[in-house]
Parts: structure tokens; sequence; C-alpha cells
């Protein structure tokens, strides 16, 4: 922005602070108040909450306020299951995904797209909003600028982050794209092999706003796929669906951020070991396809959807472990960090939430590694002390025997088909 002429005003007190001192130094420096201040929807509890308390303190002032939509291709409150007398939200993915694709090929559904295609092909940099400096707006006799925390913030999230980020904003959100382009008519084939690299990597980009769903649909040229096809373009959009389904349950349901969706599993009596979530979240559970993902999310701050599934339901059904707890820690280690589709693949995994997937589904890790890692070579990446077995059926259980000493690996932490039972037992009690 600056290089651009403009500037940026970074205040780190939170919203309810921050407006008033924003809008007592413009006035004690005598600028021109904002006539209008606008911002896009956010459907997340604590957004909607900050949100309606800046539009009560912008409209006490005689300030206008607008908001618009951006963040999803539908929002959440703009789809409901036809049938009266029932919820008013759907909460199953398949209907909300068939209704989805049938608002997007809706004439106004058409018109979101065609308004993108337009947004991506104009001028990239406009110069006309880049003009507004805030040492300018904090000049009058009184003015001062309020305390700026770009530099603090900045360096605050250098020190906290500690994996390589990729490169950042819409320009490397469109290169994202772009790269995918190839990749897209294979995804149905390849997204779920995690060595594979046949997803579109988009998700940062998308959760922080660089790029949204509309221009990603938009840049592909997806806005006419059928709910019903097999190509690997439906699949993908299907994928965009399940992000804004899981929005959906968010928005209708904002009790899912802290409980089970399910209210029959609420009170589930977890185990919740603490030494075993330890060695959940340093990839050290014996179980390899689990700690190379645990591993690959520490690294890098990002975790193949299929190896997401696959620790998410090791932490909850082999070490019965709230999955809040799992939940919890990938916001902290995630890049893509968002919490309408983490709690909805938590609760998934779980089977807290929504889906009407039956509890007693619970994923054998090693057979998973087996159908998504034939090869290992995922493994062999992120556990390293396993790089020797790779392309062998040892690499997704390792053999305490000759070629392998347990002092360079770690033993199972627990047997998977003891732990399966105790799974059960624990939703029975429900
Ligand atoms: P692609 O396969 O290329 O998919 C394209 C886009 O579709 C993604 O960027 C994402 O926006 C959306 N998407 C794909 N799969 C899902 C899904 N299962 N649920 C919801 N949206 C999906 N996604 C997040 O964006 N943030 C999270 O914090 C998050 N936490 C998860 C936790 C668990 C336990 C599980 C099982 C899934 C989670 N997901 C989350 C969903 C999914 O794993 C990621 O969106 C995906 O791995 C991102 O990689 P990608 O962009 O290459 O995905």
């Amino acid at each position: 922005l600056r290089s651009r002429g403009s500037d940026l005003l970074v205040l780190d007190c939170g919203p309810k602070l921050a407006f008033p001192l924003l809008f007592d130094a413009l006035k004690a420096s005598g600028s021109a108040l904002p006539q209008l201040v606008t911002w896009n929807r956010d459907y997340e509890p604590f957004a909607r909450q900050r949100d309606t308390l800046a539009k009560a303190f912008f409209e006490a002032r005689g300030i206008a306020t607008e908001t618009a939509a951006d963040h999803l291709v539908i929002e959440p409150h703009e789809l409901a299951p036809a049938s009266a007398g029932g919820k008013p939200f759907f909460s199953v993915y398949s209907p909300f995904a068939r209704r989805w694709f049938e608002f997007l090929h809706s004439p106004a559904g058409a018109q979101r797209i065609a308004e993108q295609q337009m947004v991506l092909s104009g001028p990239q940099n406009p110069a006309e909003s880049f003009r507004i400096r805030w040492d300018q707006l904090f000049q009058g006799p009184n003015g001062s600028k309020p305390m700026d925390a770009l530099d603090s913030t900045q360096s605050a999230n250098a020190s906290r982050v500690t994996v390589p980020l990729p490169p950042a904003g819409h320009t490397a959100a469109r290169d994202a794209v772009e790269n995918f382009r190839a990749k897209v008519q294979q995804y149905g084939d390849q997204r779920d092999f995690p060595d594979t690299g046949g997803t579109s990597r988009l998700s940062i980009y998308l959760k922080n706003g660089s790029i949204t769903s509309r221009q990603v649909i938009a840049l592909l040229g997806l806005g006419n796929e059928d709910f019903k096809s097999r190509s690997g373009t439906a699949i993908f959009l299907k994928e965009i669906a399940w992000r804004e389904f899981y929005y959906h349950i968010l928005w209708h349901n904002p009790h899912v951020e802290h409980q089970a969706f399910n209210p029959a599993y609420k009170d589930l009596q977890w185990e919740n070991n603490p030494q075993w979530f330890e060695l959940w979240t340093q990839g050290r559970t014996g179980y390899p396809i689990v700690d190379a993902g645990m591993r690959e999310l520490n690294t890098t701050g990002w975790m193949h959807n299929r190896v997401r599934m696959i620790v998410s339901s090791f932490l909850t059904k082999d070490l019965l472990i709230d999955w809040r707890w799992g939940e919890r820690y990938f916001m902290q280690k995630l890049l893509d960090g968002d919490l309408a589709p983490n709690n909805g693949g938590w609760q998934w995994s779980a089977s807290t939430g929504c889906d009407p997937q039956p509890y007693f589904r619970i994923f054998n890790p090693e057979l998973q590694s087996k159908k998504f890692d034939p090869d290992g070579r995922y493994i062999a990446r992120h556990v390293p002390e396993l790089a020797k077995l790779a392309g062998t059926a040892a690499i997704h259980s390792p053999p305490d025997d000759l070629y392998f000493s347990r002092s360079t690996y770690v033993a199972p932490v627990v047997v998977h088909s003891e732990q399966r039972l105790k799974a059960m037992a624990l939703f029975k009690q429900q």
C-alpha cells in the first residue's frame, strides 16, 4: 500500500476500543469524519458480534454503514430446505450441495460469477482506491496519530510463526489457481493421495480473502458444472460447497463452536490422556501415517485433507481424546485454520457432527495408509526414520525385527483393534 502512495493503520486493542480511539483522534484533529463505513460480511460468532457492535457504534454517530457479501458464493441464510416444518437449515451435505449447485446455475448465481469475471479482467491497481494517508488525517492542532501497531504486530507474528509462509496476496493466489488449472481434471483421481500434490492449495488464500471462491469459479470456468458429474472439475466444486456447508452449519448453529452438533454426544466421557495427546501433537504415536501427518502440520502449517481425516479419527477414536483438543491444536498450527471447516471436519471425524456418519465407522490407520500412500512416499518424506522402508508393506506398520530398530522409531502407543472397541463403547454409553 505504501509503495502505491497509500497507508495502513493497525490498531491492536480490539474493536470495542479501536473504533472510539480512531473516531476521537479524527475529531480532535479536525479531519472530516467518514460518511460511510463498509465491510464484507463475516459469519463466525465472534465476527457477528464485532460487526453488530461496529454498526451500532457508527450509526449512533450518524455514519452510515454498508456491508457486502464476498467471502462465500452463497451466504448461509440464503439456502433453506424446501419442506416447511423442517429445520430452517440443511443438516446433511448432499441436499445442501444439490441446492447450492441449483442456486449457482440460477440467473442470480450466474450473475455473481460473471461480476467477478469482470473484476478479474479489469485494471489490477486502481489508483483511485489508494489515496488515503493516515498522517495527513491527523494533522489538526490537537491531532495525533493513534499508536500504529503494524511493526509490533509483525514482529509478534514473526516470533510465533515458525513455518515458511507461502507467497502472500491476490497475485500469489491467482498463481496458485493457475498452477492448479492443469491438475483440476485429474482432481477426482488424485485428491486423496497425499503424495501427489493433486489438490489446489488454495485454502490459505480462501481463508484470508486473498481470493474468493467466486473468483476461483470464474477463473477456472466452473459455473456450469453438474452436481451429478464425476469430472474433476465437478468434484472440486463440491469441495468448495463443503466449505460453504460448514459455514451454513456454523451460522445456524453457533453452539457448534464449543459443543457437539449432535446433542446426543455433547457429554461423551473422553479419556483425555495428556501424554497421548502430547505424542499425537509431536507425531510420535507409532502409527506412521498419523505421525507423517502431524509432522507435516508442524513443519509446514498445512496438512493434506485425507491425512487430516486420518489423524482426527485417530485422536478421537483411537486415543479417545476430545475432538476440541485436536481442533484447538489445528487452529494453532494451520495457516488455513478456519473455524467453520475446521470445526466441521473435527466433528465429522469424531461423529459428533451433522453428517449421518455412524460412530462405528472408524478409520483403520494402517489400511488408510496402504490405500492412500501405497508406496509410503508421503510417510518417508515426513518421517525420515522410516524412509528406508519406502516401497515395502512394512512402512505402514513397522515390524519390530532386524529390518527396523524400535530405538529409531516409536512403538505404537495403542493397539487399534482394542481402541476401536472402546470407542464404540464410549458412544454406546450415551
Ligand atoms: P482442495 O482439495 O484443493 O479443495 C479446494 C477448497 O475446497 C479448499 O481450499 C477448501 O476451501 C475447500 N475444501 C476442501 N475440502 C474441504 C472439506 N473437507 N471441508 C471444507 N472445505 C473443504 N479447511 C480449511 O480451510 N481450514 C481448516 O481449518 C480446516 N480444518 C480441517 C480439519 C479437519 C479435521 C478436516 C478433516 C478438514 C479440515 N479442512 C479445513 C478441510 C480440508 O482439509 C482443507 O480445506 C484442504 O485440505 C485444503 O487444501 P486445498 O486447498 O489443497 O484443498
